[in-house]
C-alpha cells in the first residue's frame, strides 16, 4: 500500500498538503521516504518512543534524502 505525502525532515511525519509541519513547525519536507508507521497511542506505543515520536499520525521509518 501507498500512500501519498511527504515527510518532515525534522520529526518524520508525514503530511499530504501543507507547507508547514503540524507537530514541529519545520518548513522541511522530503517526498522521498520509505515505510511508516501509524502511531495511533504514541503514550502507549513502544514504537513511538523508540522513534520519538509523541504525536498522532503517520510517521515515516526512513527519509532517503
Ligand atoms: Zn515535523
Amino acid at each position: 500500500m501507498t500512500i501519498k505525502g511527504k515527510a518532515c525532515r525534522n520529526c518524520r511525519k508525514i503530511i499530504e498538503k501543507g507547507k508547514e509541519c503540524p507537530v514541529c513547525g519545520s518548513t522541511s519536507f522530503t517526498t522521498f521516504w520509505r515505510g511508516y508507521v501509524a502511531i495511533l497511542d504514541p503514550q502507549n506505543s513502544e514504537i513511538a518512543q523508540k522513534m520519538g515520536v509523541s504525536t498522532i499520525g503517520k510517521h515515516a521509518l526512513r527519509l532517503s534524502r
